[in-house]
């Protein structure tokens, strides 16, 4: 065991506080990082205030993890000392069932351990990525390549992988009209990632505030939700619209933006239910999908995919004791695009 200091919050909706946690030994199949920096995805904040039912305390969240390899145990093939690597937000999972052999780890049905507010096969609490170090198995730790820095890495983790899942199952590409509603966290690496996939890319935010940025980051329009004229002049135009947002959505509305047979994929995980008439998915055949994630090879894959087209989260480098500021900053949506801890100020 080892002592590693950390951010923790030690009860629900509890300030984030700097504390120490202890960190396994390093097992034969078992990687030691030197965390870098941790992304600060909503799904922190969601489980801090217990917003998607009972959470456990002290909690250090953190699932999109960038560092460096300090220590490998005996049997690790995969990652050496010095090694650029990452973690996002599962650390392990039952390796047998349908969904862990083909690689779709994030749906194992004997049940998956996330990075955070887990117990593990151990019985162990997982702590996460507010931290200064982290002991993860071989087998979920990522490679980061090196054209792309740490930093804006950390995201792709999460934030990344989230949308790049579902952009590509439903077919983001060439010749297709994609739209995101929310510049948020993942919003901004939906552009970002629906944009280098080829497709043409609509960004649907609240209010006009980030068009200059949504258009830079890829998008070749940008409307306002809040302008009932958005719903008429876009009906009937998308072949697929990703939804990253946190809040309850009237998906009804939306629906009708979908050409017929698109799809809607929800990634937003919203603390209270959403209301939907079937009638908006009988009209046009629409679907209504969601998505969580995604598996460990293809997050390799994403990360390859990013470096190769230079893609990075624009990311606002802060020090551990501005993490509740900026907790209280995504939570009004006053964030470009991800908050991203320099894990040396812990
Ligand atoms: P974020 O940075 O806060 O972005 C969410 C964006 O949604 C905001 O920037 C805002 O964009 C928009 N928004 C917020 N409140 C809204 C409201 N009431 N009505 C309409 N739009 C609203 O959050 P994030 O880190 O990207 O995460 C987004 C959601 O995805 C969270 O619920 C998170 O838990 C979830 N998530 C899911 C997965 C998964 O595997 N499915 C993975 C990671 C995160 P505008 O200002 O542009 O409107
Ligand atoms: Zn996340
Ligand atoms: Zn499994």
């Amino acid at each position: 065991m080892s002592t590693v200091a950390a951010y923790a919050a030690a009860a629900p909706k509890a300030p984030l506080e700097r504390t120490t946690i202890e960190r396994r030994e390093v097992g034969p199949h078992d990687v030691l990082i030197d965390i870098k920096f941790a992304g600060i995805c909503h799904s922190d904040i969601h489980q801090v205030n217990e917003g998607w039912g009972q959470a456990i305390f002290p909690m250090v969240p953190g699932h999109e993890i960038a560092g460096v390899v300090a220590e490998v145990g005996s049997e690790v093939t995969r990652h050496a000392v010095g090694d650029r690597v990452g973690v996002g937000c599962m650390v392990d999972s039952c390796r047998e069932c349908d969904n862990c052999l083909r690689g779709l780890e994030q749906y194992c049905t004997g049940g998956n351990t996330m990075t955070y507010n887990a117990t593990d096969r151990r019985g162990d609490v997982t702590y996460g990525g507010y931290s200064q170090q982290i002991v993860v198995d071989e087998n979920f730790v990522v490679r980061i390549p090196d054209a792309l820095p740490l930093d804006v890495a950390a995201p792709l983790l999460c934030a990344g992988i989230t949308v790049y899942s579902p952009l590509k199952h439903w077919g983001a590409a060439p010749g297709k009209k994609v739209a995101v509603i929310g510049l948020g966290g993942l919003g901004h690496m939906g552009v970002k990632i629906a944009a280098a996939l080829g497709a043409e890319v609509t960004v649907l935010s609240q209010s006009l505030r980030k068009k200059d940025d949504g258009l830079k980051l890829g998008a070749s329009d940008y409307r306002a939700t809040s302008d009932p004229a958005t719903f008429e002049e876009l009906a009937g135009q998308f072949d697929v619209i990703l939804s990253t947002v946190s809040a309850p959505l009237p998906f009804d509305a939306y629906l009708g933006l979908l050409k017929t047979r698109g799809a809607i994929v929800n990634v937003g995980a919203p603390e209270e239910p959403v209301s939907l008439n079937l009638f908006s998915l009988l009209g046009g055949g629409k679907v209504l999908a969601g998505s969580m994630i995604g598996g460990i090879a293809e997050t390799q894959e994403m990360l390859d995919f990013c470096a190769e087209h230079g893609l990075g989260a624009e990311i606002e480098l802060i020090d551990a004791d501005q993490v509740n500021t900026a907790y209280e900053r995504v939570q009004s949506s006053d964030v470009r695009y991800r908050f991203v801890i320099d894990t040396a100020t812990i």
